[in-house]
């Protein structure tokens, strides 16, 4: 039987842990009720399950229950906080600021409102993948309603300083958004210290399970109006209609508690995986880090290569590593990551890049491997350019 290439991808997807499955698998069967349901036990045990789970879900983030909204992921939560703010403040302006190097779920969504004549300011970011401070406090107008920046960065893994900017946005009486998907659970959040009105989050990027996710929307200090974007049934008090998925919101507390209780721990593991797949690249020349070393999810390496091929890369080392170039969610275009481009890489270096994205069941001779077959495709790529005339 041939080995299955070792994963390094965890900004597309993480493997589910054993411990939320068991979590999840009384929910499917046994207690299979509709939370909605009152009249009877079977809607009674759904609905005590949701609600510590969301107990759970909030204390996590320093919010109170009232204010998550389920959703089927980060991508409706953005659509929801986005889309929800601007139906509800369009009398108090149309302007959005969000950033270059978003992710498409929050890019699209404003691109979508610009067709329906609101104005999006999209701020560039520096070399190592940060924003600038000062070019976000210029951009707020008087007409501003939202600010959306991500707290990590699903490709280069950027941190951006969500104290500051919720500072920035709360002084200013503007609304800020988070997608928090690639940061949950990862690194600390806390909406009441760093003012985060909105915040995305979702479940299968921490071990949780795929197509479930959630908004964080304030209640108090300001009270945050949504519009809804699914009308129906009326769950959650209004703002996303559709019967609560209870073995997925079961699992999806039971994830974020793990990675909550393992937090630090796991972070500096992959920290040291990170140091050791680098040490081994920093060995080649011409290779590029995208972003920042430092200010960056731990589990993150993109690398940008000189003289070779991006796409015959990833074609080489496929059936060893499983690693993406630029985004999973772009991979059907054959456009260079806008994250790489925003960075200032020009088009073939931002081709020619690897995301390696380490998680959980990494192990260090994993790395080892992985580091070793990429550097031995490397420079075999690079020879075979050199015999070829150019
Ligand atoms: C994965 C991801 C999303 C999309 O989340 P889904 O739950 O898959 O819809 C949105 N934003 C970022 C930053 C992500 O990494």
């Amino acid at each position: 039987m041939s080995q299955r290439p070792i994963y390094l991808d965890a900004h597309a997807t993480t493997p589910m842990d054993e411990r939320v499955l068991a979590a999840m698998l009384p929910y499917f069967t046994e207690h299979f009720g509709n939370p909605s349901t009152n009249t009877h036990v079977y809607g009674w045990e759904a609905s005590a399950a949701v609600k510590s789970a969301r107990e759970a879900i909030a204390a996590i983030i320093n919010a109170t229950p009232e204010e998550i909204v389920f959703t089927s992921g980060a991508t409706e939560a953005n659509n929801l906080a986005i889309k929800g703010v601007a139906e509800a403040y369009f009398n108090q302006g149309k302007h959005i600021i969000t950033v270059a190097t978003e992710h498409r779920a929050v890019l699209d969504p404003c691109a979508y409102l610009e067709t329906l004549g609101f104005e999006v300011t999209y701020l560039p970011v520096q070399p190592d993948g940060l924003l600038d401070i000062e070019q976000l406090k210029a951009a707020i107008r008087e007409d501003t309603i939202l600010v959306s920046v991500m707290a990590a960065n699903n490709e280069i893994g950027v941190l951006q300083p969500l104290t500051k900017i919720g500072e920035i946005c709360h002084s200013h009486g503007v609304l800020f958004h988070t997608d928090a998907a690639q940061a949950i659970a990862k690194i600390p959040l806390d909406v009441a210290a760093m003012n985060i009105d909105l915040m995305s989050l979702t479940a299968h990027k921490v071990y949780g399970p795929k197509g479930i996710g959630a908004l964080y929307v304030r209640r108090r200090d300001p009270r945050v109006k949504l519009a809804s974007q699914i009308q129906g049934g009326g769950q959650e008090r209004g703002r996303r209609s559709g019967t609560l998925y209870t073995p997925q919101i079961v699992g999806f507390a039971q994830a974020l508690e793990i990675a909550m209780a393992s937090r630090e721990l796991e972070s500096d593991r992959l920290l040291q995986l990170k140091k050791q797949l680098w040490s081994m690249f920093e060995t080649l020349e011409g290779i590029h880090l995208n972003g920042s070393f430092t200010d960056s999810l731990t589990g993150n390496l993109n690398l940008s290569i000189e003289g070779v091929d991006g796409s015959a890369l990833l074609l080489a080392i496929q059936s060893a590593i499983a690693v993406s170039s630029g985004s999973a969610c772009s991979s059907t275009s054959t456009a260079p990551s806008h994250v790489l481009t925003a960075l200032g890489r020009d088009e073939k270096l931002a081709h020619a890049s690897l995301r390696f994205g380490i998680g959980r069941f990494n192990t260090t001779e994993e790395i080892k491997t992985a580091g070793e077959v990429a550097i031995a495709t490397i420079k075999s790529l690079r020879q075979a350019n050199q015999l070829q005339p150019q």
